[in-house]
């Protein structure tokens, strides 16, 4: 059930001293792990101001903080690891679609500066050319510390990294079902013959889908 995320707890378990084995119905790395954008934003889906009007600004304070420690240990590993993913935080640029939607813009740049780690900056339509060569956007906001990485390449790093430690990967045996067994370990019965685990994982993504009776657990 891999990829990245099932690959990252499995080199951190492995480096720990138990044994890991790690199953995916396909080609590891075939989901979305190596077909993404590549975006390394540590991006939160919902703005700080809403956030922070729901559940205060110390906690989207607090969640915002998490987002760029996960972009700096995405940059340690990498360096650490010696994964060469092309990794650059070359910053982005998102155009507004209305000088009201600039305007949330602004106000949210200014929340997110307060934030340790946070860089953000508008840039208004006359000079939106230094960013972007189109006039279709009215002007939009630089976030400096986000960059992107060639997430294929990543991935390879990170597949390496795992079964130097011990990862043993599978590819095309397909999880069918996870059952309890009396002793407290979980039976996971692939397509190939079943495996006795201590502890198990499941991160399927939107892969999983609803064909095998392993869909009933997310
Ligand atoms: C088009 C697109 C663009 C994206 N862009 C970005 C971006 O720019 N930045 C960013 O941070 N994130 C981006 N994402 C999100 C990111 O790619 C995913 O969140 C991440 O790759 C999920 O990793 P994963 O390991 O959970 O799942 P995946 O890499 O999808 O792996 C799931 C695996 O589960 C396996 N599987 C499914 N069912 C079974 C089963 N029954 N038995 C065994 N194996 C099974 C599949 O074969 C697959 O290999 C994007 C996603 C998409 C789709």
């Amino acid at each position: 059930m891999v990829v990245i995320l099932v690959l990252h707890a499995g080199l951190a378990i492995a480096r720990r001293g138990h044994a890991v084995i790690v199953l995916d119905g396909g080609n590891p790395g075939f989901g979305a792990s190596t077909r993404n954008g590549g975006i390394c934003s540590g991006n939160v889906r919902l703005p700080h101001g809403l956030i922070s009007k729901k559940y205060g600004e110390t906690f989207a304070d607090e969640v915002y903080a998490e987002a760029i420690e996960a972009r700096l240990d995405l940059t340690k590993f990498c360096k650490e690891e010696s994964i060469n993913c092309e990794l650059q935080m070359t910053g982005r640029f998102t155009g507004a679609l209305s000088v009201a939607n600039y305007d949330a813009q602004a106000y949210e740049a200014e929340r997110l500066n307060k934030v340790k780690g946070h860089k953000a900056y508008m840039v208004d339509r006359k000079h939106q050319h230094s960013e972007i060569a189109t006039n279709l956007f009215h002007g939009g906001m630089v976030r400096e510390e986000i960059g992107g990485f060639y997430s294929a390449k990543f991935f390879v790093g990170l597949l390496r990294c795992a079964e130097k430690a011990g990862v043993c990967v599978f590819s095309n045996t397909t999880v069918i079902d996870i059952n309890n067994e009396l002793n407290g370990k979980k039976s996971i019965i692939t397509k190939i013959g079943t495996i006795i685990s201590g502890k198990v994982i499941i991160a399927t993504n939107a892969y999983t889908g609803n064909s095998y009776r392993v869909g009933r657990f997310l």
